[in-house]
């Protein structure tokens, strides 16, 4: 499409800024809708994939991304005994690829500096949209106020959405029994800073350590922890006290728990809780669904963000390319839904392996996991699962030559030699 459209972005975390920045750079005027008054960085941290880095490079963006965060080149998680149970590392996909851990607070900074110099974006900040009227483009705020007509309207108001009800009914969406308490941590000595670690005991247990780089302005670099825990659970961890909580974490991961340090408060330990959403279509009259509110999973496999960023440079090329808008809607649903059903069906199925009280699955899990992912056909499947670029049973989703190349010439280490791309 040749026009200039005017557009709503419901939204303002990591999907709807990315979608705001995508489609003010190809010439569309855009507002984006925010129910927090301030917004800000939150939350922890997350683990980049070449997918979402793709997505940020075509964002321009890649560049400063490298500088805030740090690279991941592995994935290793073990009992408390030392046996491993995954081990997956990037280079055996492609030598020239690598995660990138990252604070959430760094990536918001990032894409709300570059959206701050767009003059085609503006921000209402401290206005909850409250209703969609998706055939007339108009969106109806907390106040009572209406807002529009828009040309398109895009809803990315996160995993428990309330707003994409006027779109579809559901065909899933209901949360996990099990979450997180998380927080961040400077990484002084931590002996492995490019790699994700994890511990588990059975599935009752697990945490994780994940390097995520530093804010803008800041020096400290930081690591990411979380410690599993079911939702039910959470007031009775709280009563049980801090004591008795580092007491479970000096036993499961001595290492973790000198991490955490002598002094350390609980009380910055912040909970997540997560959900599995799959909505029946993606679209409506001129309303459409990005991010998390399109396809809600369990941060397992370390995708959401990753898909968000897709989501939202898929959208940009497809309006592009469409003759009408109904038309982009429609290529984009196809186009993303077929990277992301996969991701959806591993996410219900290895949760429990991780996050439940299913001590018979775990120890399955110990057994196999690990010489499973050293089958030839199934490590090749299980790290394009990893980089976010399995799509489907069969198909890859294309990563640009040029990106590999760029991340490749301007990566910490040695580049390597040019060559296909894993997805060719
Ligand atoms: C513990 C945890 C760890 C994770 N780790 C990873 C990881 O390592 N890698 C990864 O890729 N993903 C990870 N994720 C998932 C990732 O955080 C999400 O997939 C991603 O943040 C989704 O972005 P989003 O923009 O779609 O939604 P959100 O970030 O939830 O943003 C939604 C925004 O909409 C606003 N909003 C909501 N309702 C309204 C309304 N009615 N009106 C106006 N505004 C509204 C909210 O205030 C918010 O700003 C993790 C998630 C959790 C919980």
């Amino acid at each position: 499409m040749r026009q200039r459209l005017h557009i709503a972005v419901v939204g303002y975390g990591s999907g709807g800024q990315a979608a705001a920045l995508a489609l003010a750079r190809d010439g569309h005027q855009v507002e984006i809708f925010e129910r927090v008054p301030a917004p800000g960085p939150v939350g922890a941290g997350f683990l980049l994939q070449p997918t979402g880095l793709q997505a940020l490079w075509r964002l321009g963006l890649l560049d400063e991304v490298r500088a805030l965060g740090t690279p991941v080149s592995r994935l290793f998680g073990e009992t408390p005994a030392g046996r491993a149970v995954m081990d997956m590392r990037y280079a055996d996909l492609d030598p020239r690829l690598t995660g990138v851990g990252m604070q959430r607070g760094a990536l918001f900074a990032l894409l709300h500096a570059a959206i701050a110099r767009e003059s085609a974006i503006h921000l209402h900040a401290d206005c909850a949209v409250v209703e969609v009227d998706c055939e007339g483009g108009r969106l109806r705020d907390a106040r009572g106020q209406w807002h529009g007509p828009f040309d398109a309207v895009v809803i990315a108001d996160g995993s428990a959405s309330v707003l994409r009800s006027a779109v579809t009914g559901m065909r899933i969406d209901r949360p996990y029994p099990w979450g997180a308490l998380w927080c961040l941590l400077p990484e002084s000595d931590w002996p492995w800073v490019d790699e994700l670690r994890q511990r588990y005991r059975r599935a009752r247990q697990m945490a994780g350590m994940l390097p995520v780089g530093r804010m803008p302005g800041e020096s400290v670099r930081k690591l990411s922890f979380f410690w599993s825990l079911p939702i039910a659970e959470f007031d009775a961890w709280r009563m049980a006290g801090r004591e008795a909580w580092l007491d479970a974490v000096a036993t499961l991961w001595p290492q973790a728990r000198e991490q955490l340090g002598q002094t350390f408060d609980v009380g910055v330990l912040a909970r997540a809780a997560y959900r599995d959403a799959i909505p029946k279509r993606w679209w409506r009259g001129r309303a459409v669904l990005l991010g998390d509110a399109a396809h809600a999973m369990s941060p397992q496999l370390g995708q959401g963000v990753n898909m968000a960023l897709v989501d939202a440079v898929s959208l940009a090329a497809q309006f592009r390319q469409a003759t009408s808008t109904a038309d982009a809607f429609d290529a984009y649903e196809r186009e993303r839904r077929v990277h992301l059903s996969i991701y959806h069906r591993y996410s219900r199925w290895l949760t429990p392996l991780f996050q439940s009280g299913n001590d018979g699955i775990a120890v399955l899990r110990d057994l196999a996991f690990l010489p499973v992912g050293k089958l030839p056909l199934a490590r090749g499947h299980m790290l394009r699962v990893l980089a976010g670029v399995q799509s489907g049973w069969s198909g890859c989703y294309p990563l640009d030559p040029a990106f590999v190349a760029e991340f490749n010439a301007t990566k910490n280490g040695p580049v390597v030699a040019d060559g296909p791309v894993p997805n060719s």
